[in-house]
């Protein structure tokens, strides 16, 4: 029998001249005493001093358990033992190390939050896993201190699809802009990272409420951020709990379209790039008429702000995108909109001004634009029912008239 091993095992547990354990543990082993049973003896005389265990190194059934943890949930049960209704408790204990389940015997008038002093508690197997149990013999005091709980590892993301809400993240990327600003917190001023964060797959504004040292072009990765609605956006924030890491990579950052399931999911995005077709061009398109003074839409000549007022016309478009996946509202102006419809303002109001009708204008807008397959780049803006992109540059696509035009050939010459 290795008698040293032992000994090392009882030391393990135990602060005790080594001599003394190994001479007590060769008296019991004359005696007949069985091995478990010479060896919790001797854990036992040396119990005043027991060794505090990190929770991660507790083993199924140990004896002379000593440890420091705190209670992250608990709950009372009855149950029956020889025919006698017993109140037990169960539930947590975590420390910086691991989290494992506990059984209380008896009523230790534990809390959750409470970070506790264990003595002299057992171990049993609980599905595999080591399972504390706190007996008649365990002695638990209260400590005045908090203790740090074992984070859970974050979750590996890709930008596009971060939406609000999720917390706990990893994400990596390359930062495209960042500028400083300072903000008031109640009376405290706080330096505040604000810029926009890019990745193969989209394109996130970021807050950083630390100084991270961070600088444009740097390629990060960081754990431990969440994300929040912003302007109608998912927003990615991170602080001084976050794990901020400067990679030695290049991120090539390619414009290609997301599919618009995506980026309904998000709830919007910025520096979209989206491809679709037009499904429905929203009433509100075509002539509008807008307050000189606070360039708000305007209807009869009364402005709600200003009053009555001489309002300047403008021509935009709402319209309703689909591409088979999901489907965002586009607002174009009036620049993207003559572009579009290669007519300017002056010529629609000519038109109109016949016509004596605005309506006509939106008519036009019907027959040139729906079921039109279109390419949009823009970000997202709060609005309250439907994803709405405000287009910074917008194009129509012939992919499938190519294609389709490819296929009559092919089937022509073949
Ligand atoms: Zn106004």
């Amino acid at each position: 029998m290795d008698i040293d091993k032992i000994v090392d095992e009882i030391l393990e547990v135990v602060e005790a001249e080594r001599e003394d354990v190994e001479r007590d543990l060769k008296k019991f082993l004359e005696y007949g005493v069985p091995l478990e049973h010479a060896k919790e003896a001797i854990i036992n005389k040396y119990g005043g001093i027991l060794k505090e265990k990190k929770l991660k190194d507790i083993r199924v059934n140990e004896r002379g358990i000593c440890t420091v943890g705190k209670i992250i949930a608990i709950e009372e049960r009855e149950v029956e033992v020889r025919n006698t209704k017993k109140k037990i408790f169960r539930g947590l204990l975590g420390d910086e190390t691991a989290v494992i389940p506990f059984t209380a015997w008896k009523d230790f008038g534990l809390e959750r939050g409470d970070v506790i002093k264990i003595k002299n508690a057992s171990s049993s197997e609980w599905e595999g896993q080591p399972r504390l149990s706190l007996s008649e013999w365990t002695e638990i005091e209260k400590l005045d201190y908090d203790i740090d709980l074992i984070k859970r590892a974050p979750k590996k993301y890709n930008l596009v699809d971060l939406k609000p809400g999720i917390a706990n993240v990893e994400v990596r990327g390359k930062i495209i802009s960042i500028e400083e600003r300072s903000v008031n917190i109640g009376g405290e001023i706080k330096k505040v990272f604000s810029g926009i964060l890019a990745d193969e797959t989209a394109k996130i504004r970021f807050t950083s409420w630390k100084d991270f040292g961070l600088n444009e072009g740097d390629v990060i990765k960081i754990k431990g951020g969440y994300i929040r609605k912003w302007r109608g956006a998912p927003q990615l924030i991170f602080d001084e709990n976050a794990e901020v890491e400067k990679l030695d990579e290049e991120i090539i950052i390619e414009e290609k379209p997301i599919p618009l399931y995506k980026v309904v999911n998000a709830g919007g995005g910025i520096d979209l790039c989206i491809e679709g077709v037009i499904l429905e061009i929203r009433k509100d398109s075509g002539i509008i008429f807008r307050c000189p003074k606070c360039n708000r839409r305007i209807k009869n000549g009364i402005c709600e702000e200003d009053g009555n007022v001489e309002g300047m016309p403008d021509l935009r478009i709402r319209a309703l995108v689909d591409d088979g996946t999901g489907a965002v509202d586009v607002i174009l102006n009036r620049e993207l909109s003559e572009k579009l419809l290669k007519k300017t303002l002056e010529e629609y109001m000519n038109i109109a001004k016949e016509a004596m009708d605005y309506g006509i204008v939106y008519e036009e807008i019907l027959d040139k634009l729906i079921a039109k397959p279109i390419r949009i780049k823009g970000d997202s803006i709060q609005s309250d029912f439907i994803v709405t992109i405000f287009a910074k540059s917008a194009e129509f696509i012939s992919i499938d008239e190519n294609k389709e035009a490819d296929e009559i050939l092919m089937q022509l010459e073949g």
